[in-house]
């Protein structure tokens, strides 16, 4: 335990000069406060809310709304129905950075997708015309293909695959590569959760360096102008500002593109344009988020629909 405070106490100063900022930090990972629910609406909202909603945020988009503490959505039966997906209000704000990205997006491929809300985000956002939703942990399948079924997410296919199957198989075919990554989960804690050695130096560089290896990967299926967003829900840097700087300097044809509506939330870190939730604004537990570009010039690959090896697929709807 003691080790564990000492660690987080250190990684506070690391992230904040202000001694006010990081006790209230600290606070808000020791004694955790609940944080508004929140919806993200798939199909029209009905003309009566059926929640009581919180004022929104200038940032955030129309279909979603921040509900009242005490609100249950998961329990509404317009929930089954697939009216909405039910998700944390960081998860918004990390997904959030797709509004800088300038419309149309044809090809949206999620590749730590499960259980589908960052898919879902971009499916209502973006409306491309194929989402591909890659989960490599098959006993994390099925909920990501429920919520999607759900939801009536089409056109949309599911792959289980490690990252460097797409890099070799659909290298720059795609116009937007979501890389949600799996992380030491620091975030968890301001949830009342648990992120057993979350703190830990060994686990926080293991998370990097598989990180890093993701992106890497993501990196090559993203077309010559497409995007490439990177997002975790934990603060060390190592596995935020670090990563990003380190797969700048792998992939110099890759730029940081600024979210001017995420200026507020810049992160002192690093001079690059990357964006930081902390949970003691009190708006969600936590999230970074970075939005990258393809500079380089070109066509953008044809992609084989057939040879993505699809687990489940819901693509007949649109063309
Ligand atoms: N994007 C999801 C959402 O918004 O609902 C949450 C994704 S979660 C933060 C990270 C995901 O990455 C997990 O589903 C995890 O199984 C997956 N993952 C774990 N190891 C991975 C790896 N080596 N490559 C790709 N994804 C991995």
């Amino acid at each position: 335990m003691k080790n564990y405070s000492n660690l987080l106490l250190k990684l506070s100063r690391h992230l904040f000069t202000n001694l006010d900022e990081r006790e209230k930090f600290v606070e808000a990972l020791t004694h955790p406060q609940p944080f508004n629910p929140c919806i993200l609406w798939c199909k029209e909202k009905p003309e009566s809310n059926p929640f009581s909603t919180e004022v929104a945020t200038p940032w955030q988009p129309k279909f979603i709304d921040r509900l009242s503490l005490g609100e249950k959505p998961g329990q509404h039966s317009l929930h089954e129905q697939g009216y909405f997906y039910c998700l944390d209000f960081s998860s918004v704000f990390a997904a959030s950075i797709l509004l800088a990205i300038p419309q149309p997006v044809n090809k949206v491929f999620d590749m730590c997708a499960a259980p589908g809300g960052k898919s879902v985000f971009a499916w209502k956002n973006l409306q491309p015309d194929l989402l591909i939703a890659n989960e490599v942990i098959g006993k994390r399948l099925g909920m990501l293909i429920s919520n999607l079924k759900r939801c009536q997410i089409e056109p949309s296919l599911v792959a289980s695959k490690d990252p460097s199957f797409f890099a070799d198989t659909i290298p720059l075919s795609c116009d937007l590569v979501m890389v949600d990554a799996p992380c030491t989960g620091q975030s968890l804690l301001a949830k009342g959760e648990k992120a057993p050695g979350c703190f830990h130096p060994t686990a926080i560089n293991k998370s990097a360096n598989r990180q890093k290896r993701i992106i890497a990967n993501s990196g090559q299926i993203v077309a010559p102008q497409g995007y490439l967003a990177y997002m975790t829900c934990t603060y060390s840097p190592e596995e935020n500002e670090e990563v990003c700087e380190w797969f700048l300097q792998r992939f110099p044809q890759f730029k940081a593109v600024e979210a001017k509506h995420l200026e507020g939330y810049q992160s002192n870190l690093t001079n690059l344009p990357c964006y930081r939730m902390f949970p003691q604004d009190g708006l969600g537990a936590g999230a970074f988020t970075v939005l990258f570009q393809n500079t380089e010039e070109g066509e953008e690959k044809v992609l084989e629909v057939e040879v993505l090896p699809a687990v489940w697929r819901n693509i007949n709807c649109r063309d």
